[in-house]
């Protein structure tokens, strides 16, 4: 975004189109209809000053630090330069620049290499008088239904550049370097609501009633851009995780009551309410067996489901006393405490030393994962925030709340997930209630009422109207 701006701004002041062609080719400017390249110099751009002297059909020469350029009245600068010639005067080191005794201030010093000196591309327009070009002007925004598309205008009064960014399946992004003046545009079909931004260019923000895809395309006078509703989506399948299992016990309570085992009572039990409402469940195991943190990711994404829920006994390793149940969705973690409980839940990875399938250890995975959960991040809260709820109605125990925290069952579903801690194993009243059958069916009765009203409310808002 920076360069972005950076990019508009010396656009807009000196005038000159900025060709990039593509990320790994050098920056160039044009002057003449002939292509300098420029030269980054921390971060700033410089372009040589002879180089362009000899492109106007001048001539340049160095006296001790000072450069000194006569531009000729003739040059192919447009009638910019005037009758008698241009004198420029460059010091090495120096933030001003004198041009026909008039001083122009740069905002980065003059710099030599390589015998020659470097201007900084930012005051070129000014230190060479060259022919300013029209800054286009966005001239309509209107959004129009057409059928099932709802199509978005941008009228420029010349072609245009633009950036786009897609933020999350509900939020598009269109950058135009030009100016605008429309204040607002009315909402129309899919698009509830547009933000128009006006900081060096004109920024265009499509918010969407429901998951949009779009196609940007560029025409000659502006931008159309084609948004289509994702097709209806409808939750069918559940992925269950019961945690640890195996040579993993997950946390122990002082009685000896090992996580693993009321995490999977609850999930079996889970498993038998979704199924009788039709819906299809699948575990990430079924028995006492031990399963890596990555394969359970592995299969919640193979497996197309729509919700994941991972399910967890929380432990406290000093307060013995705290209880209750807390849900959790992906993020950073926020608070030392959910810090640390994701610390806990995650020390699992470090069972897995033969583990043959490493996402974790992959940069771009990782980041791609980031990205496509990012989509789900509103709906993994919500999704939260209703099992939280019915959860702790259905069993009366204190209600620590929704949190956030980077736990990596979480990380790479590419599907609204959670994961529930059904109380506290390290308190000893908790833990003897976590050892009773009835008690986690309770448990399970409250998750498979959170999980039903979210289904409901998730397709009063994405199913057929
Ligand atoms: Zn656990």
């Amino acid at each position: 975004m920076i360069k972005m701006l950076k990019n508009i701004i010396k656009f807009l002041i000196i005038g000159f189109f900025i060709l990039i062609s593509n990320e790994a080719a050098a920056r160039s400017i044009q002057i003449s209809n002939k292509l300098i390249e420029t030269i980054e110099i921390s971060d700033i751009e410089y372009v040589s000053a002879c180089k362009i002297t000899t492109i106007l059909q001048g001539k340049i020469w160095q006296i001790e630090d000072k450069w000194i350029a006569l531009v000729p009245a003739d040059s192919s600068a447009q009638g910019a330069v005037p009758k008698k010639g241009w004198e420029i005067i460059f010091t090495v080191n120096s933030d001003t620049v004198i041009v026909n005794n008039r001083v122009v201030a740069s905002p980065f010093p003059i710099q030599i290499m390589n015998n020659e000196v470097l201007v900084p591309v930012f005051i070129l327009g000014e230190v060479f008088a060259l022919p300013q070009p029209k800054v286009p002007i966005v001239e309509s925004i209107v959004l129009s239904q057409i059928k099932d598309t709802t199509i978005l205008s941008i009228k420029v009064d010349t072609t245009v550049l633009y950036e786009t960014e897609v933020l999350s399946s509900l939020e598009y992004r269109i950058y135009l370097q030009a100016l605008s003046e429309i204040k607002e545009v009315k909402p129309k079909g899919i698009v509830k609501h547009v933000v128009l931004g006006s900081k060096s260019g004109t920024l265009v923000a499509l918010f969407f009633e429901r998951p949009c895809d779009h196609r940007t395309i560029k025409t000659l006078d502006g931008l159309l851009v084609k948004c289509y509703a994702r097709p209806q989506k409808k939750i069918s399948t559940i992925v269950l995780d019961p945690g640890h299992g195996g040579i993993d016990p997950g946390a122990i309570g002082k009685k000896g009551l090992r996580e693993k085992i009321p995490n999977l009572t609850v999930a079996f039990s889970l498993k038998r309410k979704l199924e009788s409402i039709g819906l299809k469940v699948l575990l990430t195991r079924s028995d006492d067996r031990y399963v890596s943190l990555s394969d359970r990711v592995q299969f919640a994404r193979l497996s197309n489901a729509d919700l994941f829920v991972s399910i967890h006994c929380n432990a406290a390793v000093r307060d013995l006393s705290k209880r209750g149940l807390e849900t959790y969705f992906l993020s950073e973690a926020k608070t030392d405490w959910e810090r640390a409980v994701a610390a806990r839940e995650n020390a699992a990875i470090e069972l897995e030393v033969n583990d043959t399938n490493p996402i974790t250890n992959n940069d771009l995975s990782l980041i791609l994962s980031d990205l496509a959960q990012s989509e789900f991040l509103l709906e993994s809260q919500q999704l939260a925030a209703t099992i939280q709820d019915a959860a702790v109605r259905a069993v009366r125990m204190p209600n620590r709340g929704v949190m956030q925290a980077n736990f990596y069952v979480l990380r790479g579903n590419f599907m609204p997930a959670v994961l529930l801690e059904c109380g506290y194993i390290s308190n000893p009243a908790e833990e003897k209630l976590l050892a009773k059958r009835d008690y986690l069916e309770k448990i399970a009765n409250g998750v498979f009422l959170g999980i039903k009203k979210y289904i409901t409310e998730f397709e009063k808002k994405y199913g057929e109207k």
